[in-house]
């Protein structure tokens, strides 16, 4: 047995570690990514935009334009603002949604927040002049901080919302990419900034009998506040009467349930695995820290959190929260070889983990659900969460946890959802499902790229994606690329995207400084950084997470990775590593590993 650091509970290493298989083979299933459905065909309803008005009609445009940027969330904004910066004006940016804010345009379930925290999360602060109202900002903040970006940079009147790409096919005469959208608009243009986002693609669980479900259902991507009334920040009072289900317990269903807890009539959890929840301790922004901040400081407190939640010394903790307590590995320091540093390290996630179940029996009153509530992964297995009224939740009478036992829901009938055989009678159900994350790059973007010669990205990366830095692939000259694939990933996820999109837009610029009208990775360069890359995970990096975990989006559902997504995957010499390569690069001047094709000598 350990005794945990505070000394209140102690554990055993090995019995834990055998709880842990079992849960996770509990959970195993053949199908994998398979047993999600995704928001076509039968489920297209699911789909639609319940923030616009009906009926959105516009004339199509035909257009010869310097760059289009294909998404209008952080990445494709933060790459429309650094091309203004760097002087270049001609350029469109395709967004499906109704506003800019990708994620935070989709999310307005009750309760959303970011859960980073948003002085770091929250791009341009500086350049905006903007300081959030709370260390966590609610997601009402952070979509008006986006129409913000949209005004102060000049970026609407580039906005193609309600818009979505269908076709892009390179043409070698013009040396531009025509592009085709639903809206008919035929646009000519010499790149490309793909910013699809990686996690637009809301999912369903493939529960037998969904589309027989009589009542009101909806994603909680797309809340249907007409429904429930009130809003994201107001009592939903039209839940008064109503018994609400809601499937899933991720991230999302953590900070919903507070808000349905409070508003419904009724309320049941269906919960196949839960989070782990650990304390957020959330503030208003201190005014007199906010006046003290010195020019450069986002900066600055950005780096020093990514460096410190990829286990990197720094000097001073900035952000101190529930993430750099997480990931703090001083501990692992003291180590002799990598072996010893590894077991100190598990031992750390071990207590780590039971203290979020000490903290889950500390709340939860009720014995039988406090047991059910507790999770039995390592950390990061799951997306860690971070709350202060959803355990507490539980305590009210009008909530009920339905624990499935890592079986999911077993059927969803006209009327209710059933678990265990018992029925479960409902008059709405919120799908707290997620997105899909892993799977085919080139299906998730839901159009095809023809490149050099026809060639379709789908087919030509049928085997896995062959790229230089994760952002340029030969055969499709132009095209820029913001995504995970062979990048780099990061708790902080804004402070990659915002790498990406400087990248992206000095290649641009560059190219159209120097007369360059084609740009692509030669293949040398392809391999050289497939090498880096498969480098940096012999020295310790990993590509998947755990594949002791109980399986989810981290780890592919548990499945295998096929050799299409091993080779998807990104350089693992962490954040601050691959940001400092693209840095390095970009300093050098040379745009070398490119193959450049200058104006002039059009065929
Ligand atoms: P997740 O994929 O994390 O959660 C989906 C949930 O649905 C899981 O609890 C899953 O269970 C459950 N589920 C799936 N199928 C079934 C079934 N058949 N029966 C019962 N339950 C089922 O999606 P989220 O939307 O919660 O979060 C997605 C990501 O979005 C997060 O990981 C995070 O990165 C991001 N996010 C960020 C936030 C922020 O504040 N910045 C807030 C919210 C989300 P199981 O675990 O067993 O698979």
């Amino acid at each position: 047995m350990i005794a945990s650091k505070k000394g209140e509970a102690s554990f055993s290493p090995e019995a834990l570690r055998e709880k842990y298989r079992l849960e996770r083979e509990k959970r195993l299933r053949a199908d994998g990514n398979a047993q999600y459905r995704d928001l076509s065909g039968l489920y297209a309803d699911f789909d639609k935009d319940p923030y616009v008005e009906p009926g959105f009609t516009r004339p199509a445009l035909t257009e010869q334009i310097d760059v289009l940027v294909v998404g209008g969330g952080f990445g494709g904004m933060l790459a429309a603002v650094r091309l203004r910066q760097a002087g270049v004006h001609s350029f469109r940016i395709i967004e499906k949604g109704g506003d800019f804010g990708g994620t935070w345009y989709w999310n307005r379930y009750p309760g959303a927040a970011c859960d980073v925290e948003s002085y770091i999360y929250m791009p341009l602060l500086e350049e905006t002049g903007y300081i959030p109202t709370e260390k966590y900002a609610k997601a009402p903040e952070i979509f008006a901080h986006c129409q913000r970006i949209g005004r102060q940079f000049d970026l609407y009147k580039a906005a193609l919302f309600q818009t979505q790409v269908e076709q892009m096919d390179w043409d070698e005469n013009t040396r531009r990419w025509n592009v085709t959208s639903s809206r008919g608009d035929k646009l000519a243009a010499r790149f490309v900034v793909i910013a699809g986002g990686i996690m637009h693609k809301a999912k369903l669980p493939g529960i037998p009998g969904i589309e027989t479900f009589k009542g009101h259902s909806f994603h909680t991507s797309r809340w249907d506040y007409g429904y429930t009334g009130g809003g994201p920040t107001s009592p939903m009072t039209r839940l008064a009467d109503k018994r609400v289900g809601i499937i899933g317990t991720g991230a999302t269903a953590v900070q919903a349930i507070p808000h349905l807890g409070a508003s419904a009539k009724q309320v049941y959890v269906f919960q196949r695995t839960p989070s782990g929840v650990g304390v957020r301790a959330n503030q208003p922004t201190d005014e007199a820290w906010a006046k003290s901040l010195k020019p450069g400081w986002q900066e600055e407190r950005i780096r020093n959190f990514t460096a410190l939640v990829s286990g990197l010394q720094a000097d001073v903790d900035l952000v101190r929260d529930g993430w750099t307590y997480l990931f703090d590995a001083s501990e692992t320091r003291r180590a002799k070889s990598p072996e010893e540093a590894a077991e100190i390290h598990q031992m750390a996630n071990y207590r780590k983990m039971e203290e979020v179940r000490a903290r889950v029996a500390s709340i939860v009153k009720d014995p039988v659900t406090a047991e059910s509530l507790k999770p039995y992964y390592d950390p990061l297995c799951k997306r860690p969460c971070f709350h202060d009224e959803y355990l507490n939740t539980f305590n009210r009478p009008n909530v009920q946890l339905v624990d499935t036992d890592g079986k999911g829901v077993e059927r969803i009938t006209p009327t209710g959802v059933v678990v265990n055989g018992k029925e479960y009678e409902v008059d709405c159900l919120v799908y707290a499902s997620g997105f899909e994350v892993t799977g085919d790059y080139t299906r998730k973007l839901g159009f095809d790229i023809r490149g050099r010669g026809g060639k379709s990205l789908r087919d030509a990366w049928a085997n896995g994606p062959s790229t230089f830095h994760g952002m340029t692939s030969r055969g499709y000259p132009n095209l820029l690329m913001i995504s995970l694939i062979q990048s780099s990933w990061a708790i902080n996820f804004v402070h990659i995207l915002s790498e990406q999109a400087r990248h992206a837009a000095y290649l641009i610029e560059q190219s159209l400084k120097r007369g360059v009208e084609a740009l692509e990775p030669t293949e040398q360069a392809q391999e050289q950084w497939w090498a880096t890359i498969m480098a940096s995970l012999q020295q310790g990096g990993h590509a998947f997470g755990g594949a002791e975990c109980t399986p989810g989006y981290i780890n592919n559902e548990g499945a295998k990775p096929d050799l299409s997504l091993i080779r998807s995957a990104g350089f693992a010499g962490g954040t601050l590593g691959f940001i400092d390569i693209l840095r390095k690069w970009r300093d050098g001047g040379e745009l070398s590993g490119l193959e450049l094709t200058r104006g002039g000598n059009n065929p």
